[in-house]
């Protein structure tokens, strides 16, 4: 059996000694669930600097029993890169390189730890896009956003991170390195592995790298922010901008409580009595953005307060507002449990009240906002991360969020994952039998159940 001493000695003779920390710092130790009060341990971190030595680090742990979890920025929602109970921490940080980039061709092949903003200044300085823009960009890897399937703002228009994955590279259990896909842009040859690796949340492999496509990026992108006074009137725009055929690059929105927490911040402010916003972006050639843009006006402007539609600078200014909304919520009481559901575009005005009444119902202050386009909510308590029975009051708010979901015919969560935090809750949404084949398969690629050991899929004995 091995002991921490055991771990640290050996993954250091493999990796080398500064490739090992046997005394885990404490951002190694929890994610964006820490305002939750979730924090793990870990009996060392393994920093690999190769494929090669992270199929070693998984191999030796394999041979020892030692649960291993995958580690990407730390920017998740879930708690899944927290080391619930020991084992080693297995980052990604150092495989950084782009090993090929085509712009010709539309397509780079990139290592598992580069950093998503940093794989979207890349390509954009030839002219392409990355389109996936996960909120906490300058932070995330690539991996961990393939691991998550994470969404943003703009998947609305272009889809999910693993719409733009064509191949992996991963390491398996024992310890084996698999590639599934490549630069190619169609593959239907056997079961989709790939598309199996992409948001399994580090359960089944650790990504180390990845071949994404690209494509030339818009001309120009034109946002626009329509404020409502209630979220009736806000859902009904919504509903316009599809019913008239609008293709917009992201269609988003805020709830009341979400723009009196973040909306002191808002370029140019928000005007008295708005209770809700509707954030549109039209994006082409300079031509059709300004078309679409004009059009995405006038069909907002039926019923609202203001409209505005800024251009130049304004338009980054309001994306990163938009950005830092999550961090302006989280820190009006130091803590927040803030969910993904996911529910049908024309179910989304219920889930946005029915959020505030459970919060109402469990004496916490609740607020929601997110992709509209994709039905997706960032349904939010906000805690106090000292309050023990707030938090308890949160969890017991954010199960019935959950039932809200299923009930509404969604899903528990569109782009932050299962992790830890969620576990045991897919038994809401899914048949037995669609459980059984979830375990079957997590029980092919990982038989001792050792890689993220808990997280998403959970073995009866990890559920405490
Ligand atoms: C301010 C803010 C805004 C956000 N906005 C969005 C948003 O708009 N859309 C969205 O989808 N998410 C959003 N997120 C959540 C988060 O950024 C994403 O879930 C992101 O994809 C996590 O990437 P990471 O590299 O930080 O992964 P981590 O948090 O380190 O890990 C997440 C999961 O992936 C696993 N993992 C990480 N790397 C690998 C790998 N190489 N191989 C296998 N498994 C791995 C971990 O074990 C864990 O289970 C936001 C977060 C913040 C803080």
């Amino acid at each position: 059996m091995a002991t921490a001493r055991s771990v640290v000695r050996d993954l250091a003779s493999a990796l080398g000694a500064g490739a090992v920390l046997a005394e885990p710092p404490a951002e190694y130790l929890a994610d964006q669930t820490e305002g939750r009060g979730l924090t793990g341990r870990a009996d060392a971190v393994a920093l690999p600097g190769s494929t090669a030595e992270v199929a070693a680090a998984v191999a030796w742990c394999y041979d020892h029993d030692v649960p291993i979890v995958p580690r990407g920025g730390g920017t998740g929602f879930a708690g899944g890169a927290v080391p619930i109970d020991g084992g080693v921490v297995l980052s990604l940080e150092r495989l950084i390189h782009v090993r090929s980039f085509e712009p010709l061709l539309w397509r780079i092949e990139v290592e598992a730890g580069l950093r998503t903003a940093e794989l979207r200044r890349i390509v954009r300085e030839s002219g392409l896009l990355f389109p996936p823009d996960p909120g906490a960009a300058e932070q995330s890897q690539i991996g961990g956003n393939i691991a998550t399937n994470a969404g943003g703002a703009h998947a609305f228009k272009y889809g999910v991170t693993g719409a733009w994955v064509t191949g992996l590279e991963a390491v398996i259990p024992p310890g084996d390195v698999v590639a599934v896909g490549g630069p190619i842009r169609k593959d239907v040859a056997g079961y989709d592995l790939k598309s199996l690796l992409v948001g399994s949340e580090g359960t089944l492999g650790i990504v180390t790298a990845a071949w994404l496509r690209l494509l030339p990026a818009p001309e120009a992108a034109l946002p626009v922010g329509a404020f409502y006074a209630d979220s009736a009137a806000g859902c009904d725009a919504l509903e316009r901008v599809l019913g008239n055929g609008l293709t917009v690059a992201a269609l988003e929105f805020l709830d009341a409580a979400t723009l009196e927490l973040a909306g002191s911040a808002f370029p140019g402010g928000v005007p008295r009595g708005a209770g809700f916003l509707v954030l549109a972006e039209a994006d082409g050639t300079v031509g059709e953005a300004a078309l679409l843009r004009d059009e995405l006006i006038d069909v907002l402007s039926e019923d609202a307060l203001d409209v505005v539609s800024p251009e130049g600078p304004a338009v980054a200014e309001l994306w990163r507002w938009r950005d830092g909304v999550s961090i302006a919520v989280g820190t009006a009481r130091g803590g927040k449990v803030s969910e993904d559901i996911v529910v049908p575009f024309d179910r989304l005005g219920e889930a946005v009240d029915e959020t505030v009444a459970i919060g109402r119902r469990h004496d916490l202050v609740a607020c929601s906002w997110g992709h509209a386009g994709d039905g997706n909510l960032h349904s939010t308590f906000l805690v106090s991360p000292q309050d023990e029975d707030e938090l308890a009051r949160a969890d017991v708010a954010a199960g019935e969020l959950f039932a809200l979901a299923v009930r509404l015919g969604g899903s528990i969560s569109g782009e932050h994952g299962v992790g830890w935090l969620k576990r045991g809750q897919l038994e809401r949404q899914w048949s037995p039998r669609a459980l059984q084949l979830h375990s079957e398969i997590k029980r092919v690629f990982d038989p001792k159940g050792l890689l993220n050991p808990g997280k998403k899929f959970a073995y009866p004995d990890w559920r405490r």
